[in-house]
């Protein structure tokens, strides 16, 4: 494979424009692309022109609008590009209208009562940010979904917005810095993405993983991840297989998919992609799920990335490693050389501290859903608790500044004092911290607290906000300053004071940290529902609105739309649950008791006086749990059907979480405690073990 000939040869890039577009086209959509300037409609008819012909060589046939509606997904609705030509033929043709608007009927995506019915007509703008790119036999074009009244109906426009907000502020911190050749600031994201893959035969014959994406029942195999030797372990060749079939279908579509290994449980891996500009990121970790489901389909696999498949077995994330950078390429985060620029890297951290800290809440809600609740707080991904870790040599940095003492570094070779106020800022020395949510790694941060099917959107736009929140107080405060090194001194110093209670170092799994975080004051929001009672606080409508990022009607809409989908979701779980207790779980101990008991009659019938003891046992055991299961499985029922029944979306999810949540673990717990006494053949589905170990 000549990699470097593959890679992106699907993506109508800079490379492809520069070599297509007459030069005066090129320059004005470059323009765009840069400093946002709209596209006059002569321009993006060249550009349209151009784009089908590369296409129609590529072999593609139709073009498609590609948006991120509020369910989380991708959408695209496909045209051909066919046009009727007079005597039954036909030519090949698109506009730059088509190419820059589409139209689509939009009634059935989420909105949250944004859109009424009436005009449920939403349109999608072409984002010349991100890349055009063939897959399928389609064009794909990027776009944004927007209702008629402008709100945005998807996750693409309010992350561009966010982007924008950042950029105005950082560059005002810039500015201060006397730095003037920068012109902008753009937040950069390379997203880790965790997945399991299993049998495809096995995963057609559950119903839990068809219908939910992971399992409801399962006890857990003699052999769990206990010995991890799983992780970073050799890769088996059916999955190596699958693994270089997914990077050539990746490089071709331009995405640098970098790093391949086995991840810590049986049947996980994970793979990270080179960071980039955080909207195309969003579009290539979207496409990256994508492709991941298609090329295992192709291999007899069947990739899940529900966060968590497995009960008992570590769940699946996706570390958000974020950055800020300008457009020369000067990453922010980047601790630096001089004095100068250790005050600038002291100050984008200290923006970020406080960000994180008065923010928590909407930190901890873009993570939030049904599935990243069950891994959210157990004892492997980060708990639910938002804090921050920034490691033994920065956590020495801000405690001088805080407490005016002379700076000695933690490990003395590293140790270089700045020569003016502000001390050298040592390289990354201390172990990486694997439980905490929000880690200062070196030069960026990592959000690890993403569940693995999530879009990154969400997140980032929380992110980009509430740090553009923070600089723009701080610019505010600085700019106009007699004496910068002095006022820059007790603003960070300030700012220490005020935030260190979301610093946190120690092992985020441990149950005393549940404890000192409470001490704190840190927030603890357990679920879903309990995010989400703070994402309408006046704090966070204000800031919002403020930038323009959401509008208070839109965040209305996602407020709704969360729960809604949350109730949703389990919805469909407690119908699953109980069709499989009725149909598959019931019937198999009636079918394994019948033939226990008919092997005990025959025997008794030949032996004479034969107690049959074994056979009796376990007819008792069995139908005892039987009996037990029928039982819960009726309150479940009772529990689910009043929960329907609940109009209001945040009333209704909080039963869900309070009430049918732990009855569905009630009636697993049966369910579970009557597997492993089925005979083999008996089983009502493929058991954790043959879904773990048989791949
Ligand atoms: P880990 O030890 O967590 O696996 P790596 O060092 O392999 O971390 O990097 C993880 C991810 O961080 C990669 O996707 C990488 O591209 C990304 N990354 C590195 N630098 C930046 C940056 N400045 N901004 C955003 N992401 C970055
Ligand atoms: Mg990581």
């Amino acid at each position: 494979m000549n990699v470097p000939e593959i890679f992106g040869s699907m993506v109508f890039n800079e490379e492809v424009m520069e070599a297509r577009l007459p030069k005066v086209t090129y320059k004005s959509l470059k323009k765009t692309i840069q400093e946002g300037s709209p596209l006059e409609l002569e321009v993006a008819n060249v550009v349209a022109n151009a784009m089908k012909d590369w296409a129609l060589e590529k072999g593609a046939t139709h073009f498609t609008h590609w948006f991120q509606p509020l369910n989380g997904l991708t959408a695209e609705k496909h045209d051909s590009f066919i046009q009727p030509a007079g005597n039954s033929r036909v030519i090949m043709e698109f506009s730059g209208k088509e190419l820059v608007k589409g139209e689509v009927d939009g009634s059935s995506f989420p909105s949250g009562g944004l859109r009424a019915t009436f005009e449920a007509r939403g349109y999608t703008a072409w984002d010349p940010t991100s890349y055009a790119f063939i897959k399928d036999g389609s064009l794909y074009i990027p776009t944004a979904f927007c209702s008629y009244t402008g709100e945005s109906l998807d996750k693409k426009t309010p992350l561009l917005r966010s982007m924008e907000v950042l950029n105005g502020q950082a560059m005002r911190i810039l500015r201060l810095f006397g730095n003037t050749s920068a012109k902008r600031v753009v937040t950069t994201v390379g997203p880790e993405q965790e997945y399991f893959l299993i049998d495809k035969k096995l995963w057609e014959q559950r119903k839990d993983l068809i219908f939910t994406g992971r399992t409801l029942f399962g006890s857990m195999p003699p052999k769990g991840q206990e010995m991890d030797d799983h992780y970073y372990g050799s890769i088996k060749p059916r999955i190596a297989d699958f693994m270089a079939d997914l990077d050539a279908e990746l490089w071709k579509l331009g995405i640098l998919s970098k790093t391949k290994h086995n991840e810590v449980a049986p049947a996980q891996h994970e793979m990270a992609p080179i960071f980039t500009t955080t909207n195309l990121s969003a579009d290539q970790n979207q496409l990256t799920m994508q492709i991941m489901k298609q090329v295992a389909l192709k291999h007899g696999l069947y990739c899940l990335l529900a966060e968590k498949p497995f009960a008992g077995v570590n769940g699946s994330g996706k570390h958000n490693n974020w950055s800020m950078s300008t457009d020369d390429g000067f990453n922010l985060l980047e601790p630096g050389e001089t004095p100068r620029e250790n005050a600038q890297f002291l100050l984008f951290l200290m923006a970020v501290i406080q960000a994180v800290d008065k923010h928590q809440d909407l930190l901890r809600d873009s993570v939030a859903s049904a599935g990243n609740d069950h891994r959210l707080g157990a004892n492997e991904a980060p708990p639910a608790i938002i804090s921050m870790f920034i490691g033994d040599e920065l956590q020495a940095v801000l405690d001088s500044i805080e407490n005016g003492t002379p700076y000695s570094p933690v490990s003395k070779e590293k140790m270089q004092i700045g020569v003016s106020v502000l001390p050298g800022i040592p390289k990354d020395t201390t172990d990486r911290n694997r439980t905490s949510p929000f880690a200062f790694t070196g030069n960026k941060f990592e959000f690890r607290s993403l569940g693995s099917s999530l879009s990154i959107s969400g997140p980032n736009v929380v992110l980009n906000t509430i740090v553009a929140e923070t600089l723009d107080e701080f610019a505010s405060k600085l700019e106009g300053s007699k004496d910068l090194n002095a006022d820059l001194q007790s603003l960070i110093k300030e700012t220490i004071k005020n935030h260190k209670k979301i610093i946190f170092n120690g092992n985020g799994y441990d149950d005393e940290w549940v404890k000192e975080a409470e001490k704190r004051g840190l927030m603890n929001l357990r679920t879903l529902p309990d995010a989400m009672e703070h994402y309408l606080d006046s704090k966070n409508v204000e800031m919002f609105t403020k930038y323009g990022v959401y509008t208070e009607t839109e965040m209305k809409s996602h407020h709704e739309i969360k729960l809604e989908k949350y109730s949703k979701t389990l919805n469909i779980e407690v119908n699953t649950m109980l069709d499989m207790i009725y149909q598959d779980i019931l019937p198999a101990a009636y079918a394994y008791m019948n033939t226990v008991a008919e092997s005990a009659a025959k025997v008794q019938a030949i032996v004479a006086g034969a107690k049959c003891s074994a056979q009796v046992n376990v007819l008792k055991k069995v139908s005892e749990f039987a009996d037990l299961l029928d039982k819960e499985a009726e309150k479940l029922e009772k529990l689910h059907e009043a929960a329907e029944k609940i109009e209001n979306v945040a009333e209704q999810a909080r039963h869900y979480v309070d009430k049918v949540i732990p009855q569905m673990e009630n009636a697993r717990k049966i369910a579970d405690s009557i597997e492993p006494l089925l005979g083999e053949k008996f089983k009502p589905y493929p058991s954790y073990a043959d879904l773990l170990f048989r791949v």
